[in-house]
């Protein structure tokens, strides 16, 4: 593990002085970069890897950032409230149950106390090759290769590719953000921005490596959520190897509303088969107006897979992510 140099910020200025000394966004050797510590479930992973390589560590549990509170009809999240305090929120439970139920689908319980809301916006994909140094990854190492392309790939994503990375975004939280149109709100000495989630997450592209739009020791302060739609249904439906501690192989998010029997509005978002957390627009176009029945789902479904570009190994996962969109919607519209 690289040496680094652990810094405890009392508030988001200090904060963020401190990040301003020493910033890349990315890992190059030799260069200094910094990392918030937030929960750590990630980044300490990381860095014993030797995957995440900071000179600098600023401890951010002291921020007070961790509250979550109605704002103009819709709620505001700190980004130091935790998983498990955010999924059995009441706000949350009670209006944006899509959101808890993404939440509660992700790692264990002792994750979930400790990992915060800008930590799982930030989280690192777990493709085999990103997590091992001794592979090339272009992700992690720009310009060396990737090794998911002809290696192991079955979990990787089958949307948004490019030549250079297959890689999922992780995320369960994210899917269900991003179903709910999400803003993410930063601050950084020069500026305070507020990115759509959607526009947060970017493509692969030619540079993986950059994997959101933030800058180099830009700091997540909090993330809003519209106001709730009157009378929407929300559903996250999340299909996996095993029924717990388990990442995402699909999973769905599904948000909408129900007037004289046709959906008049829908938000459909999906998990572990994207390379950020995947809005389908398509299927979105393919629902609005149509009675809530299976042949409408089907049609969502195939619209939404349409340009999916499965690799050796995945191929299945273009079926499941048709089928877990067309179950999530089902439980979607059965909803009281
Ligand atoms: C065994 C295991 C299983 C898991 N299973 C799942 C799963 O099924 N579903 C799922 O969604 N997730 C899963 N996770 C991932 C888990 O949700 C994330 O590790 C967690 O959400 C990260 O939050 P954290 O606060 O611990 O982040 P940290 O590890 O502290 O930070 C992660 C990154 O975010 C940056 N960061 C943190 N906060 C800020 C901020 N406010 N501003 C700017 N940068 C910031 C850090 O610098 C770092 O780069 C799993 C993790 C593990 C270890
Ligand atoms: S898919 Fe992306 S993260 Fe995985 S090896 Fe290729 S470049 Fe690296």
């Amino acid at each position: 593990m690289e040496h680094f140099q652990l810094k405890r910020a009392a508030d988001v200025e200090q904060a963020l002085n401190m990040a301003m000394a020493q910033t890349s966004a990315v890992n190059p050797p030799g260069m200094p970069s910094t990392r918030f510590l937030a929960g750590g479930t990630t980044l300490l992973d990381l860095m014993k890897l030797d995957v995440e390589r900071p000179t600098q560590v600023i401890d951010i549990h002291r921020l007070p950032l961790d509250k979550v509170e109605t704002l103009d009809g819709g709620v505001t999240i700190g980004a130091m409230v935790r998983n498990a305090d955010l999924a059995n929120h009441p706000l949350i439970k009670t209006h944006y149950p899509v959101l808890s139920q993404a939440l509660l689908s992700g790692a264990s319980a002792q994750l979930r106390n400790m990992a915060t809301t800008g930590g799982n916006l930030l989280q690192r994909t777990r493709c085999i090759y990103f997590r091992d140094t001794k592979t090339p990854c272009n992700k992690r190492e720009p310009g060396s290769g990737c090794s998911a392309i002809e290696g192991f790939n079955r979990n990787l994503a089958i949307l948004g590719t490019s030549d250079h990375c297959i890689a999922t975004n992780p995320s369960d939280m994210n899917v269900a953000m991003t179903a709910l149109e999400a803003t993410v709100h930063t601050e950084s000495p020069e500026a305070r921005r507020s990115i759509a989630i959607d526009e947060f997450f970017l493509l692969p592209g030619t540079t993986p490596e950059r994997e959101t739009s933030l800058n180099a020791g830009e700091l997540i302060t909090h993330v809003t959520l519209p106001a709730p739609m009157p009378g929407s249904r929300s559903v996250y439906l999340k299909l996996r190897d095993r029924a717990s501690y388990e990442f995402a192989l699909a999973s769905a998010a599904v948000v909408l509303t129900v007037s004289s029997g046709r959906i008049d509005h829908v938000r459909i978002a999906l998990g572990g088969v994207g390379v950020k957390p995947w809005r389908s627009h398509e299927a979105e176009a393919a629902l609005l107006g149509r009675a809530p029945d299976a042949p409408a789902f089907r049609a969502a479904a195939e619209a939404a897979l349409q340009s999916a570009r499965p690799q050796s190994q995945n191929g299945f996962k273009v079926e499941l992510a048709k089928r877990c969109i067309q179950h999530a919607l089902t439980l979607a519209t059965q909803t009281a």
